[in-house]
């Protein structure tokens, strides 16, 4: 088991979450019809918080400014109050701002289409850029690592890598291209519903003949 096993590891995963909720920015970008500077920002948002959390902070927030501009008027402290209780908001907040300052004096107001030019704003690294990439401009050529892929990606054998960046670059070489924009909603709600960080949920997955569970010491009962 291992490589071989990656695509109908993600044909069954594929099927098993058409009955479970939608990540948090997945279901933004449907409502915006992906607009992408609600994906970056409700990207930003999600890091680190619970996916409740993330909707509720970016729904009071988007109310009041959904734009860079109408975003970048508001003073830090303003967006601070709008999106606790996430994680590190007070840091988040200054990234908000600035990140949307830059959009405006750097790229004309609109969210830039590159890695390279995502990754110059503020807070934003390769989880965040991906997304936007695939959700926002259906890139087929990105695979978004975020803490859940990672660690369903090492559990099913499919890496064997210890950081987010690193389990990225090795899963371009062992998913097929086709797969690639999937990834990170299968494996994301995989891990929020079946696969969790503690007390996976194995004698339920629908997958657990094509996992090794590498690194698992203690699962759940249920
Ligand atoms: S068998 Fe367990 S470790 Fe493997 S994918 Fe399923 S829940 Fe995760």
């Amino acid at each position: 088991m291992g490589i071989e096993a990656v695509v109908p590891t993600l044909k069954a995963i594929g099927k098993a979450i058409r009955s479970m909720e939608e990540p948090a920015v997945e279901k933004i970008a449907e409502e915006t019809h992906d607009d992408p500077f609600r994906v970056l920002i409700a990207t930003l948002l999600s890091a680190q918080t619970k996916d409740a959390v993330t909707a509720g902070a970016s729904a009071r927030l988007f109310q009041i400014a959904h734009t860079p501009k109408t975003m970048a008027a508001l003073t830090v402290r303003r967006i601070e109050r709008l999106i606790y209780p996430v994680s590190f908001y007070r840091t988040k907040a200054r990234h908000v701002k600035e990140a949307c300052r830059q959009i405006l004096d750097d790229f004309g107001g609109v969210v830039p289409r590159t890695m390279e030019e995502l990754l110059t704003l503020a807070g934003v690294g390769r989880k965040t850029a991906n997304l936007v990439l695939i959700l926002s401009h259906a890139s087929q050529d990105n695979i978004c690592v975020d803490t859940h892929v990672h660690r369903i990606s090492n559990r099913l054998g499919w890496v064997k890598t210890r950081t987010p960046d690193q389990t990225e670059q090795a899963l371009y070489r062992v998913v097929p291209r086709k797969w690639w924009p999937d990834v990170n909603l299968y494996l994301v709600t995989w891990g929020q519903n079946v696969c969790k960080p503690v007390f996976p949920r194995c004698r339920a997955c629908v997958v657990s003949a094509l996992c090794p569970r590498q690194g698992v010491t203690r699962e759940s009962r249920a």
